[in-house]
C-alpha cells in the first residue's frame, strides 16, 4: 500500500518522505511546487505535480497508487502573509483541505495525518502546553489550522476515516545526510536567519524584543530537529495502521531556548560573531512556547534523537552553506 504525501517537496514533507523511503515504504508525493523543491523529494518516491483540491486528480492518484494513508503537509505557513491576505489562507489551508478530506472519504482511504501548529493554543495558557491546553489562535494561519483540525474531528466521528493531528513547535535543522533542508529563500525563522547572517548573506540579525518576561528578556521557543519531527509522523502512521483512534499530539522537546541562547549557539557552532540589532517585538510573537511532549512519548513511543541545540544549528548551517542562495 502507498502513502500519499501532500506537500512532500516542502521542508518538513521532504524530510518525512526520506524517512518513509529509508524504511522501505512506498510513497507518492503530490505537490504544486509553489514553494517546494522537486529535487529535495527522494528519488524513490513517485511524484505528481498538482493541487490537493483537484478532486479528479486525487481520485486517479489514490486509485492508481493504491493509497491507503495520507500525510497532509501542503499549505501556506507565513503568519504575517495570513494577516494581510486571510482569504488566501482560508482557501489554501481550509477549503483545499476540505476537498482532500472529501476525496479520502469518497475513496475509503482510512487514515490521515495532518500538520498543525503550537500557535493554536491560547497565548496566556500555562507553559508547557499540553494537548488539552486552551485553544485561542490569533492569526488567520493558526485559525485555518484549527479549523481543519475541527473538520477532521467531525469527519472522523461521522465516517471511517481516522486521523492524527501533530502540532509542531519550532522546527529547525536539516537532514543529517544532507539530502534536504529549509530552502525557502525568504524564510524568517530564527535559526535559518542566523545561519544566513553567519554566512554573510544577510547583514545582521534582528532580536525581536528584549523586554519579554523571560530570563534574558528575549523570546523562548522549543526548537525541534526536523528529523525528530519526521519520525513522529512515521510513528503516528504506524499507530493509525494498528487501529489507533483519532487524536492530536504536541511535537516538541519540552525545553526552551531564548533568542540570545540560540545566537550564542550559532556563534559557537559557526565560529563567527553575529552582528545583531535589538529591535522591537514582532507583532503577535508570544514570550514563550514550550511543549509538554509526555503524551506522544507515552502513547507513540516517540524518542527524540537530535535534541542537542548545537546539533540542530550545525545541520541547519551545513544545509545553508550547501544551497548557496
Ligand atoms: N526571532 C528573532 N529574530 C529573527 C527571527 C526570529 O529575534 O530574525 C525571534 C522571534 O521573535 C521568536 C523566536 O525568534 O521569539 C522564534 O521565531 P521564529 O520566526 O523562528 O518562529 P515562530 O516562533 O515565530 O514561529
Amino acid at each position: 500500500m502507498t502513502i500519499l504525501v501532500t506537500g512532500g517537496a516542502g521542508y518538513i514533507g521532504s524530510h518525512t518522505v526520506h524517512a518513509l523511503l529509508d524504511r522501505g515504504d512506498t510513497v507518492v508525493v503530490l505537490d504544486d511546487l509553489s514553494t517546494g523543491v522537486k529535487a529535495q523529494v527522494g528519488a524513490g518516491a513517485a511524484f505528481v505535480q498538482g493541487d490537493v483540491a483537484d478532486t479528479a486528480l486525487l481520485r486517479r492518484v489514490i486509485a492508481e497508487h493504491g493509497v491507503d494513508s495520507v500525510i497532509h503537509f501542503a499549505g501556506s505557513i507565513v503568519v504575517p502573509e495570513s494577516v494581510a491576505d486571510p482569504l488566501a489562507y482560508y482557501d489554501n489551508n481550509v477549503v483545499k483541505s476540505r476537498a482532500l478530506i472529501a476525496a479520502c472519504v469518497a475513496a475509503n482511504v482510512p487514515q490521515m495525518i495532518f500538520s498543525s501548529t503550537a500557535t493554536v493554543y491560547a497565548e496566556d495558557a500555562a507553559q508547557p502546553l499540553a494537548e488539552a491546553s486552551p485553544k485561542a489562535p490569533i492569526s488567520p494561519y493558526a485559525r485555518s489550522k484549527l479549523m481543519t483540525e475541527w473538520m477532521l474531528e467531525d469527519v472522523s466521528k461521522a465516517t471511517k476515516l481516522r486521523h492524527m493531528v501533530l502540532r509542531y513547535f519550532n522546527v529547525a535543522g536539516a537532514d543529517p545526510k544532507g539530502r534536504t533542508g529549509q530552502s525557502t529563500p525568504k524564510a524568517t525563522h530564527l535559526i535559518k536567519r542566523a545561519a544566513q547572517v553567519a554566512l554573510g548573506r544577510v547583514p545582521h540579525l534582528d532580536i525581536f524584543g528584549t523586554d519579554y518576561p523571560t530570563p534574558d528578556g528575549t523570546g523562548v521557543r522549543d526548537y525541534i530537529h526536523v528529523s525528530d519531527l519526521a519520525a513522529a509522523h512515521l510513528l503516528a502512521l504506524d499507530a493509525l495502521k494498528k487501529g489507533a483512534t483519532s487524536t492530536a499530539y504536541n511535537v516538541g522537546y519540552g525545553k526552551g531556548a531564548s533568542v540570545r541562547e540560540v545566537i550564542t549557539g550559532v556563534e559557537r557552532v559557526t565560529g563567527s560573531k553575529l552582528p545583531v540589532k535589538e529591535s522591537p517585538r514582532r507583532p503577535g510573537d508570544p514570550p514563550t512556547l514550550i511543549s509538554d511532549p509526555s503524551r506522544i512519548k507515552a502513547q507513540l513511543g516517540w524518542k527524540p534523537a537530535h535534541e542537542d541545540l548545537d546539533g540542530i544549528i550545525a545541520s541547519a548551517f551545513a544545509w545553508e552553506k550547501r544551497i548557496n542562495t
